[in-house]
């Protein structure tokens, strides 16, 4: 296995309709050895270009692209010892299984007995043994999906690469897909870079995340600290389900003023505020640290606001709770016995010692 690295590399398109088209930027990460990495990011992000650059599917435009210690600027894609697993997996419908994961090694010319023993070991790792003989019709979904997987698998690469490889699965196969990956990189302890544009996959498959925003890095760091530590607007209201709500405020000494009312912050939270002394400030708070008034558990930074309900959803294990403040809508994620209805005017009470300060836009 190997790790990945990117320096300052650059992806220029020259687009018929575009122009020259910038779609990555400046990108530098390491991907260490045996490490689950998730770019994720909105579509047309750079995510697929990022990949296919490591793959030497597409060459960039600069900067330098390095595959265990080797700089592969000039390196075809199949002296790169990479396995790509894509979103539409095409199989070869015509082939049996068994043909399908052989394949790749027949082309490569190995011999018959490495290339029974490369299968076996797939199929035995991938749960496929009873299905080596049977054409792609006959499976499911999830089970073409782990032939695509087993395709790559069979080549022992040095770092795996998978673009969005669920998101043509049902959502409960979807889930069920991403624990067998987990699971998979475990067993294997390869080197994994994989794509998508679905934060909550990223969240549960990651080690670490790459979140991209039009061709530019904005964050790279684990998920636990993505979700306590963001490191900007974008990637706090891209992370969380649903993300962190924003609110205008303006501050003043240790207090900021959300529509005219003042919250005069403890010390410690009010820390953070000294860059923003008679400005404005925009706060930064998560769904999950909103609650009803009646249905309170522990809350340090404890501050209260009555708000007429604008809409409620309610989703079995917690309701959302949408309600104005200045332009904006704000979510709540609360406990289902939280009483709420369209209209009722309520107090919510706001845990600030989990409140984030962020530059206007
Ligand atoms: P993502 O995978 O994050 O959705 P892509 O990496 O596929 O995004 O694309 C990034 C941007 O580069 C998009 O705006 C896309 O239209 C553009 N792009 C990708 N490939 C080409 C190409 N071959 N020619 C011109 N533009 C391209
Ligand atoms: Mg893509």
């Amino acid at each position: 296995m190997a790790r990945v690295e990117f320096r300052n590399v650059r992806k220029q398109f020259d687009d018929e309709k575009k122009g020259i088209f910038t779609a990555v930027e400046g990108s530098n990460f390491v991907i260490n050895d045996r490490e689950f990495v998730v770019f994720v990011g909105p579509s047309g992000c750079g995510k697929t270009t990022s990949l296919r650059m490591i793959a030497g599917l597409e060459k960039q435009t600069s900067g330098d692209i390095i595959i265990g210690d080797r700089i592969v600027n000039d390196l075809h894609p199949k002296d790169r010892d990479i396995a790509m697993v894509f979103q539409d997996y095409a199989l070869y419908p015509h082939m049996t299984i068994r043909e399908n994961l052989s394949f790749g090694l027949r082309n490569l010319k190995k011999p018959k007995t490495y290339i029974e023993e490369k299968v076996r070991e797939a199929a035995a790792v991938l749960g496929l043994e009873e299905m080596l003989d049977r054409k792609p019709r006959e499976l499911s979904g999830g089970q073409r999906q782990r032939v695509a997987v087993g395709r790559a698998i069979v080549r022992d690469p040095q770092v795996f690469l998978f673009d969005e490889p669920l998101s043509n699965l049902d959502a409960k196969l979807r889930v069920q897909m991403r624990v067998e990956l987990a699971d998979l990189h475990k067993r294997l302890g390869a080197t994994i870079v994989y794509v998508t544009h679905d934060q909550v996959e990223a969240m549960t498959l990651g080690e670490r995340i790459v979140v991209m925003n039009q061709g530019v890095i904005q964050q790279i760091a684990s998920p636990a600290e993505l979700y306590a530590n963001p490191q900007n607007m974008f990637v706090a209201g891209f992370i969380g389900s649903p993300p962190m709500n924003f609110i205008d405020a303006r501050v003043l000494g240790n207090s900021v003023f959300v529509e005219g009312t003042e919250f005069a912050l403890q010390d410690t939270i009010a820390d953070g505020l000294r860059a923003y002394q008679g400005r404005e400030v925009i706060l930064g708070i998560r769904p999950e640290h909103i609650f009803g008034e009646d249905v309170v558990s522990s809350v340090s930074g404890n501050y209260r606001l009555t708000k007429q309900i604008k809409a409620v959803e309610h989703l079995g294990s917690e309701n959302l709770i949408y309600f104005p403040i200045g332009n904006r809508t704000v979510t709540a994620k609360v406990h289902p016995e939280t009483v709420a209805y369209p209209g009722l005017s309520k107090t919510f009470v706001l845990d600030f010692s989990k409140v984030h300060f962020f530059d206007p836009e």
